[in-house]
C-alpha cells in the first residue's frame, strides 16, 4: 500500500489514523457484528455515534447551548436555497459575492426574494475580501450572508463583516474546525464537509435557536426544514450514518491533536512553509493578496499555461496529487487541510524548489 500526498480541494485528505480505525471497524463495529453501514439509525449503537459526534463538535468549537447541530444532506449547495427558504421574512437579504460559491448562493437565493450585493471582488478576480467594515447592509435585511474561506480562489475572511446588528450566515465549507470561531458572531454558520472534516454526502449546519421557525416561505418541503430537523435530532429520516460516524471520528483526532487553537497553530506554520517559498519563488507566485490569504487553499501560478501543466504532471509523477487549480481559474492550487502532514506541505516546497531550478 502507498498514500500520495493528496492536495485535492474536496473530496480532500483525511487523517490516516481515522481511515485505518474505520478499517477495523468496518466488518464488526464494536462487537454488533454489522458495519455501521448496514445498521439502522434508529439502532442504540448508531444513537451513540451521533450522540457523540455532536458532544465533541459542541465541545470542539464551543458550540452555546442556545445553538443547535444538525447533520443533514445535500452537500453545501443545498443550504444555498435552505437558508433563504427558512430566514427570509421580509424578502430581503445581503450578499458579499468573494467567490464562485457565495455567487452561486447569491443566485439561488434570488429565487426567493430580493438579493443586494453588498460588496463584491470580482473586479479582480475574487483574489482579495473588499472592506466590510461599513458596509450599505439593507435595513430590512433579513441576513448578511458570507463565504468564509474562498475554497478556489484562496482567500479567507480575517474579520468578520460589521453586519450593522443584522443576523450573519457563513459557509465556512473550507475552513471548517481549520481555527477556533465565536460561534455567537454568527446566527448560522454550515459546512459540506468533504473539505476538511469528513466524507461527501454530509452537511453539518450550526443554527440559533431562535432562527428555527415553523415561518418559512410558503411551499418549502418538509426535508429543508430547519424545524423538521431540529424537532427529531437530525433523524427525522435515515441521516447520512456513515458519514456521521467518520465525522465523529474526525472530532476524536482533534481533540486528540489539543483541538482548534492547536490546528490553528499547525495550519499556519504549515501555510507558511508554502507562501513564505512562494514570495521569494523567481518562477512561482500566489495569486492572492497577502492580507487575505487562506491557511487552507493557497492557489499559485508560473505566469505560462504550458509551464503550469508541466508542473501539475511531473508533480503527480512523484506523488503529489490533485494540484492542478480549479476549472474555472487555471494555474495551481494545494490544499492543505487539516489531515495534510506538515511533511506533506514540507516535500512540496522541495519539489516546487527543484523544479524551478530545472525550469528558470
Ligand atoms: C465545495 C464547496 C461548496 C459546494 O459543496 P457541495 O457539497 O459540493 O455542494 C460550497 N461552498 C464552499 C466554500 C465549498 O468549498
Amino acid at each position: 500500500m502507498s498514500r500520495v500526498y493528496n492536495f485535492s480541494a474536496g473530496p480532500a485528505v483525511l487523517p490516516e489514523e481515522v481511515l485505518k480505525e474505520a478499517a477495523e471497524e468496518m466488518l464488526d463495529y464494536k462487537g454488533t457484528g454489522m458495519s455501521v453501514m448496514e445498521m439502522s439509525h434508529r439502532s442504540k449503537a448508531f444513537q451513540e455515534i451521533i450522540d457523540t459526534a455532536e458532544a465533541d463538535i459542541r465541545e470542539l468549537m464551543n458550540i452555546p447551548d442556545n445553538y443547535k447541530v444538525l447533520f443533514l444532506q445535500g452537500g453545501a449547495s443545498q443550504q444555498f436555497a435552505m437558508i433563504p427558504m427558512n430566514l427570509m421574512k421580509n424578502g430581503v437579504v445581503d450578499y458579499i459575492v468573494t467567490g464562485q460559491w457565495a455567487k452561486k448562493a447569491a443566485a439561488e437565493a434570488g429565487k426567493y426574494g430580493k438579493v443586494n450585493i453588498l460588496a463584491s471582488s470580482a473586479d479582480k478576480t475574487f483574489s482579495y475580501i473588499p472592506d466590510c467594515s461599513d458596509l450599505p447592509i439593507s435595513e430590512d435585511a433579513d441576513y448578511v450572508y458570507i463565504c468564509e474561506n474562498n475554497t478556489i480562489y484562496g482567500t479567507k475572511y480575517k474579520e468578520l463583516p460589521n453586519t450593522k446588528g443584522k443576523t450573519l450566515v457563513a459557509d465556512i465549507s473550507s475552513c471548517f474546525l481549520s481555527e477556533p470561531v465565536d460561534v455567537r458572531k454568527y446566527g448560522l454558520l454550515y459546512g459540506g464537509v468533504q473539505k476538511n472534516v469528513g466524507p461527501a454526502g454530509t452537511v453539518i449546519v450550526i443554527i440559533r435557536e431562535d432562527l428555527i421557525t415553523e415561518d418559512v416561505l410558503p411551499g418549502t418541503p418538509t426535508m429543508l426544514q430547519y424545524k423538521t430537523h431540529a424537532d427529531a435530532g437530525s433523524l427525522y429520516n435515515t441521516p447520512p450514518a456513515y458519514g456521521i460516524y467518520i465525522c465523529g471520528k474526525v472530532f476524536k483526532w482533534l481533540k486528540k491533536q489539543g483541538g482548534l487553537a492547536a490546528m490553528k497553530e499547525l495550519n499556519e506554520k504549515k501555510a507558511k512553509i508554502l507562501y513564505d517559498y512562494l514570495d521569494q519563488s523567481k518562477l512561482f507566485k500566489g495569486t492572492v493578496v497577502p492580507k487575505d490569504r487562506s491557511l487552507m487553499n493557497v492557489p499559485f501560478v508560473t505566469g505560462s499555461d504550458e509551464l503550469d501543466a508541466k508542473f501539475v504532471k511531473e508533480a503527480k509523477e512523484a506523488g503529489f496529487e490533485n494540484l492542478k487549480g480549479h476549472r474555472s481559474v487555471g494555474g495551481m492550487r494545494a490544499s492543505i487541510y487539516n489531515a495534510m502532514p506538515i511533511e506533506g506541505v514540507e516535500a512540496l516546497v522541495a519539489f516546487m524548489k527543484k523544479f524551478e531550478e530545472e525550469n528558470l
